[in-house]
């Protein structure tokens, strides 16, 4: 099985790398290579050191979710934990389908033993005898790759029962996603995995309480999992000197768009937008970066120093989400890019909640209206996507709805869209 394009990840071999440092570099298809280079150490530590010792040092560290929310991981598996309910699960969420991320994609794709290794971590420290990985559909690679290491690791007592002759028994099931943006909405995802709609399910209860099929769930988003790994390798102290005091450890982003050398980054938090798209060889007159995806926010080329954390794109107004780096140059017209994300949000709404399924429709046609008429007379119908994008925010049951207004809130306001 061959490595990951080296295109995928313009980094691939550099030292000093964490979560990319056996990306294009092991053989993904071998466990001893993958044992080579470090693999299982964590999960020996994490017998070492108990399940409420790991779940102290994922606490410790500072390590936050990376699908795109940052909610501290130690305070999810402390909650997972402590239910009493006796059956608990470990859900890791590869169903990645943000427009603009495909880091998780070269993750499994180029180092599957570790997230089996992270999630075998996971599910050790929340009490799940049981995971589940629901894979993204589109990713038939990562499929393979995944499915060659569960086999691997059974055979070779990693996975299954009483694993490393530790007492602990742990298996993990692969679902594969159908192609619905919605299902990578945990609760949505749970749905799927029971054979219901994929629709979410409001929220409280938490899935910590009450998750897949109604039992205590932690759920992760496949980078946030393989955080784990250095977190019990490096030790808590180390892995959250890494980065800055909110924001800890390193960081995957997925640069693509105008730039020379799209791919995976790895990054420790804080590195600024320009430092990162400098590594990427930013083309000539760029028009705007859209950060986070397209339920994130454009920033304009001025704006290039902000730093890279939760915290530094939340003062500057922006969202880092789950760290996607779209850069646009002059060429590509802004109101068909808002369009094709209005488009987007339309096409994937569940439709089971009035604000997002007839707000994200009336968004499109604004925007087509606009487009149209090639921004002439635009105030009236941006009156009205103003209004429809608060009404979506304020009273939709997800995060679909409630952020299908940002991209187009912020070209509005921030890049003069339309003046
Ligand atoms: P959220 O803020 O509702 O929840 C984040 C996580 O924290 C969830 O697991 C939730 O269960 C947990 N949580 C929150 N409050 C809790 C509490 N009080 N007790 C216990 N657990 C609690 O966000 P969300 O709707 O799950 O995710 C939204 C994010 O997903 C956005 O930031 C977006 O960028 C990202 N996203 C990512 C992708 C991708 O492909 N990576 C796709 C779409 C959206
Ligand atoms: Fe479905 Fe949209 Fe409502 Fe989420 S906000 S539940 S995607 S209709």
């Amino acid at each position: 099985v061959e490595p990951p394009a080296a295109a995928a990840v313009p980094q691939a071999g550099r030292d000093g790398l964490v979560l990319l440092s056996r990306v294009g570099v092991v053989d993904p298809s071998s466990l001893d290579d993958y044992r080579a280079h470090g693999g299982y150490t964590a999960l020996r530590r994490a017998f070492a050191i108990g399940a409420a010792g790991v779940i102290r040092e994922v606490t410790e560290s500072g390590l936050v979710g990376r699908g795109g929310a940052a909610f501290p991981t130690g305070r999810k598996w402390q909650a997972t934990a402590s239910q009493p309910d006796r059956t608990h699960y470990l859900v890791c969420n590869a169903d990645e389908s943000e427009p603009g991320t495909f880091k998780d994609r070269v993750l499994m794709e180029g180092d599957p033993y570790a997230l089996v290794e992270a999630m075998t971590v996971a599910g050790f420290a929340v009490g799940a005898r049981q995971g589940y990985l629901y894979l993204r559909g589109e990713y038939p690679r990562a499929l393979a790759r995944l499915e060659h290491a569960l086999g691997q690791a059974r055979a070779r007592g990693l996975l299954g029962d009483d694993i490393l002759g530790q007492g602990y028994s742990f298996d993990i099931e692969i679902r594969r996603g159908a192609g619905a943006y919605i299902c990578g909405e945990e609760t949505a995802l749970f749905n799927s995995i029971e054979g219901h709609r994929g629709e979410p399910r409001s929220k409280p209860p938490f899935p910590v309480e009450k998750g897949l099929f109604g039992r205590p769930t932690a759920e992760n988003n496949v980078e946030t999992l393989v955080n784990v790994l250095p977190v019990l390798t490096m030790g808590a102290q180390a892995y959250a000197a890494v980065g800055t005091g909110a924001s800890t450890g390193p960081k995957l982003f997925c640069v693509s768009g105008s730039v020379d050398r799209p791919g995976v980054y790895e990054l420790p938090f804080g590195a600024t937008l320009g430092e990162l798209l400098e590594l990427a060889g930013v083309r000539e007159g760029l028009r705007a970066v859209l950060l986070g995806g397209a339920a994130g926010g454009f920033v304009r080329p001025d704006e290039l120093d902000i730093p890279l954390t939760f915290e530094g794109t939340r003062e500057a107004g922006a969202t880092l989400g789950s760290g996607v780096v779209l850069a646009f140059d002059g060429t590509v017209p802004l109101p068909r890019l808002l369009l094709r994300i209005a488009e987007f949000f339309r096409d994937e709404s569940c439709g089971q909640c009035v604000p997002c399924r007839v707000g994200t429709v009336r968004q499109e046609e604004a925007l087509h209206r606009i487009a149209e008429r090639r921004g002439a007379a635009a105030e009236p119908d941006i009156a009205l996507l103003r209004e429809v994008g608060r009404t979506m925010k304020d009273a939709s049951i997800c995060g679909l709805g409630q952020t299908a207004w940002n991209a187009v809130e912020s070209a509005i306001d921030r890049l003069g869209a339309y003046e």
